[in-house]
């Protein structure tokens, strides 16, 4: 029979915690760094006809607005 005391025991629940958090904190960084390039990509349109704001992934210089129709260029910041 395998002698476990109380300390080996311990040790061994404390270190897989850590273990379990640094995979869990490793993993939501990098999803979190995911979401923001993804949102960092999108390019940003003011329709100068109806208002209405939207964003574009793959679009460059100007974009057809997605609620009139009409082109606009990009936004300006
Ligand atoms: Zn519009």
């Amino acid at each position: 029979m395998i002698d476990l005391r109380f300390e080996t025991l311990a040790l061994f629940w404390v270190s897989t915690g850590i273990v379990v958090l640094l995979i869990l904190w490793y993993y939501y960084d990098k999803r979190q760094r995911d979401f923001m390039r993804a949102e960092q990509m999108q390019t940003v349109f003011h329709c100068i006809k109806c208002k209405h704001i939207y964003a574009e992934k793959t679009a460059v210089g100007r974009c057809v607005c997605p609620k009139c129709g009409f082109e606009n260029s990009q936004l300006q910041f």
